[in-house]
């Protein structure tokens, strides 16, 4: 069973393609959009060792000539540095503007990757081959690409549009359960931000997705990839509603970054979750049983609600000195029911500390 999203950006739409075993047809998918004899593949050590040789006797199949550049897996190497040798092999290999660069990984590959096409020759083309759930249903839609700095992370990037995006669920079997409960965080995030039937939906059928049930997760998917791209074309230039997609993040940026990264992106963001929910029950904007099932979705995906292990103050310092605050106000998404957020900024500081405390 095939879905196809189509993400109708502005100036480069294309479509996202979800279908179990896509893995072994890369080759045909993408032929028909390249001009060009060679393909640039860049994948990280794990990836390459699992997924590497099917893409490449697929893409080899359709007559086409793959180059690999091969990045060692893990946020740490986010860096500039590890895109040189990336740069070289490419560069070396005479590519053209024409030539497409695939990136076959989780969202650290695909943001280097993406980084790397829109920068190589000025700008190449670029497809995406996900293969985390948080790449899948995240970084598929929005055009972030970039590495971090050791001043912060996503310093340095560009806006670069992906010429096709093709997932294949069964990858999934192979992901870390870790991380593919990080993943379901940001698909109930996107559940609470718009969609009160889906966040039902997920209710009833969180089994299938832990099961790795594959047409359950190529719906949840095909669902979660239209959402964001709703929100992502109604907002291109982010000035309003793309803020939405950062319910759960306010809060934990801070907790992911004082835990230096102990919590991974979904777990932090699932305690922020909590955390912002915990604060629009006491401005009396949300009632208490949407918040119960809020946590116990979270609980049920087997993602953090409590037991915060960070000191309190450290978070809070950490969120009032990030560089986004002005005059002391940080903006909040705060959910209204289940199916709708709102942006308030007029939080009191004690708030802010009493949901943090929420989490201990
Ligand atoms: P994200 O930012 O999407 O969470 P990363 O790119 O940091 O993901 O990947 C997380 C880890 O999971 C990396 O070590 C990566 O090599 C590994 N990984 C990614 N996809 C798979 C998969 N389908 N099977 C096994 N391991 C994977
Ligand atoms: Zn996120």
């Amino acid at each position: 069973m095939t879905h196809t999203v189509h993400v109708g950006v502005a100036e480069s739409p294309y479509d996202v393609t979800i279908e179990p075993g896509l893995m072994d047809r890369i080759g045909t998918m993408i032929a028909p959009l390249v001009r060009s004899d060679k393909v640039g593949i860049v994948t990280d050590s794990n990836i390459e060792k699992l997924y590497l040789d099917r893409v490449v006797r697929s893409i080899q199949d359709c007559g086409l000539d793959p180059v690999v550049a091969t990045i060692p897996a893990g946020e740490a190497y986010k860096t500039l540095s590890q895109l040189l040798p990336v740069y070289d092999i490419f560069l070396r290999a005479r590519f053209e503007r024409t030539t497409p660069i695939l990136a076959c990984g989780g969202g650290v590959v695909g943001d280097m990757t993406g980084f790397v096409a829109a920068t190589l020759l000025r700008g190449v083309p670029f497809i995406q081959i996900p293969t985390t759930l948080l790449a899948m249903v995240d970084a598929s839609v929005g055009g972030k690409t970039g590495v971090d700095h050791p001043v912060g992370k996503n310093l340095i990037g560009a806006f670069h549009q992906p010429t096709a995006v093709l997932i294949d669920p069964a990858v999934l079997q192979t992901l870390p359960p870790r991380e593919l409960r990080s993943g379901l965080a940001e698909c109930i995030k996107h559940e609470i931000i718009r969609d009160e039937r889906g966040f039902e939906s997920l209710e009833q059928n969180l089994h299938r997705a832990l099961q790795l049930d594959l047409d359950y997760l190529s719906e949840l998917i095909a669902h979660n990839v239209g959402i964001k791209a709703s929100v992502v074309v109604n907002d291109p230039l982010e000035r309003g509603e793309r803020a939405h997609l950062n319910f759960g993040h306010t809060f934990g940026h801070a907790i992911e970054s004082v835990s230096n990264y102990a919590y991974a992106h979904g777990e932090a963001v699932a305690l922020g979750m909590c955390a912002a929910t915990y604060a629009a029950v006491e401005l009396g904007m949300i009632n208490q049983s949407d918040r119960q099932r809020i946590i116990r979705l979270i609980q049920q995906t087997g993602l953090p609600t409590s037991g915060l292990t960070l000191s309190v103050d450290s978070v809070v310092k950490s969120m009032y000195s990030d560089k986004k605050v002005r005059s002391g106000r940080i903006r909040f998404v705060l959910p209204t029911r289940i199916g709708a957020v709102t942006l308030r900024d007029d939080l009191s500081s004690e708030l802010v500390r009493k949901s943090l405390e929420s989490l201990c």
